[in-house]
């Protein structure tokens, strides 16, 4: 049995009730992170959004299959298809091949998602692993008339051919061709047509770059989205994530080449989360928080200035998926203090848990559960812990029972007790721990051990979970 829930659709901007395609099934695919640089807590805040998006259709009920992209295709840094190929840059700027900067990027990432406690999801799918079904796609919609070729170019999609074109993000179409400057891409038929597959420039070798019925090339952006998720998910998606960014050029592109492939629907909602945003200075700079201007703060910022991964998350959920979030190392302050309250209080009730029984421990489950399925109501889901926490008609032992249940989707990891370590371990101490993972993958139980008796030397101990995973925490 799944539990009624309701999100907002940004394809008709209300929120409706959630009915999957098969009942008791959600399949969900987000755009996750361009590995040309390290993710900053503004794409990390999307990410969390995804995640409690996740945990909500786990908790009432639904069976999730779940996608999440890695972008190691090197994609030219303008959503016009014009400029600088972001994977290159990256290697240039380091000094190593892209290959290695797309490996770096993606451990880096997927560490990020391990401290912030997002669930895995049920696949991780890589555009570069996917380049052939990429170029189906592109042959599909050539065979159906879609498409035309700018010579020693590309081929592009005719977005005039799909009327719908602009109904998505509501675009003005007409606009976009009246400022259509000349030369931006020579030969586009309409503003709006996007690179489904790029030649590469002749007598020029690229880092990446793939053969292809239309010769040596690469695919654009929006292929991959598409390609991959259909071959996960099927031709019809549930859910279709990311940031609000990404409304009116990559997912207005996918839906144009995946329903003009398919002749069905993409995909029956789409969620986008909104930005984490840089409070103006006095001189006027802030707003989104971007991984181009090469200025941003990361999650090991964060660390290093001594806040923990989980601060992060319970700041993210203090602020509706649907509103700006202003970032301020004030703001992190209030979080940090917010949480270790909190902890005050949950630690010694989940240490006496009994289980949710009597009727008002129902009905405070129920309050949890309205909340967080109206549209992922977090802050109103926060509020009804702190107010159940007051109840002095509740036993203390459905207290912990309920801080339990309300924290499988809340992700604090309230129940490890002492709070895990990882997130304030310093630097040097969290590369000694990569180094013990590597050597646990080597069978190198000897350095293993070793790294262990050191890092238990400086205060820290380590356990090895059964999934693979270690946690640490002070001794
Ligand atoms: P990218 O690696 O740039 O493709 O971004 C990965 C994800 O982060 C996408 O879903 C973006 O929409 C999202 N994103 C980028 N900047 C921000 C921001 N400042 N706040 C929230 N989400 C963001
Ligand atoms: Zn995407």
């Amino acid at each position: 049995m799944t539990q009624e829930i309701s999100i907002y659709n940004t394809a008709t901007k209300q929120v409706e009730p959630f009915v999957p395609l098969a009942p008791g099934v959600a399949r969900i695919y987000c755009c996750g992170p361009t590995v040309y640089h390290f993710v900053h807590i503004g794409n990390l805040r999307t990410f969390i959004f995804e995640d409690l998006l996740r945990r909500v259709l786990d908790y009432s009920g639904f069976t999730v299959n779940h996608i999440v992209n890695i972008t190691d295709v090197g994609h030219l840094t303008s959503d016009a298809d014009t400029g600088e190929d972001k994977m290159e840059k990256g290697a240039a700027r380091e000094g190593k091949s892209v290959w290695d900067i797309a490996d770096y990027y993606t451990q880096s990432f997927l560490k990020d998602w391990e401290r912030l406690n997002l669930k895995q999801p049920s696949a991780w799918t890589k555009a570069t692993g996917h380049i052939p079904e990429q170029i189906a796609l592109v042959q599909t919609l050539e065979a159906k008339g879609f498409t035309y070729t700018i010579p020693d170019d590309g081929i592009y999609f005719d977005t005039a051919k799909f009327p719908r074109y602009a109904d998505f993000a509501g675009l003005d179409l007409k606009g976009m061709q009246e400022g259509h400057r000349i030369g931006v891409t020579e030969g586009k038929r309409n503003a709006s047509d996007f690179a489904l597959w790029k030649f590469s420039p002749p007598n020029e070798k690229r880092a990446m770059e793939w053969e292809s019925p239309w010769g040596i090339g690469f695919p654009g952006w929006h292929a991959e989205c598409s390609a991959m998720a259909m071959k996960h998910l099927g031709d019809t998606l549930d859910i279709h994530c990311g940031g609000t960014d990404l409304i009116r050029v990559h997912h207005t592109n996918e839906i144009a080449q995946s329903e003009c492939a398919t002749g069905k629907p993409f995909s029956r909602y789409w969620m986008h989360g909104s930005w984490l945003v840089e409070q103006p200075t006095a001189d006027g700079a802030g707003g989104k928080m971007s991984k181009s201007s090469g200025e941003f703060v990361t999650l090991d910022l964060l660390i290093e200035k001594g806040y923990g991964a989980m601060d992060y998350r319970f700041f993210c959920l203090s602020a509706h998926y649907r509103q700006y979030l202003n970032f301020s190392w004030e703001a992190m302050d209030t979080a940090r203090d917010s949480l270790k309250s909190l902890r005050r209080k949950t630690d010694p009730l989940i240490a006496r848990a009994s289980a949710i029984a009597s009727d008002n421990a129902l009905g405070w489950q129920k309050r949890f559960r309205a909340a967080v399925g109206d549209d992922l109501g977090f802050p109103q889901a926060l509020a009804v812990l702190n107010q159940m926490l007051k109840d002095p008609d509740l036993l203390e032992g459905e207290k912990g029972a309920l801080i339990r249940d309300f924290d499988a989707v809340l992700g604090l990891r309230l129940e490890e007790k002492p709070e895990r370590a990882d997130t304030a371990l310093p630097g040097p101490l969290m590369a000694l721990l990569d180094e013990r993972k590597q050597a646990r993958a080597d069978k190198n139980w000897k350095r293993s051990d070793e790294i262990r008796d050191l890092l238990k030397s400086k205060g820290f101990g380590v356990k090895d979970n059964p999934d693979g995973t270690t946690s640490w925490f002070p001794v």
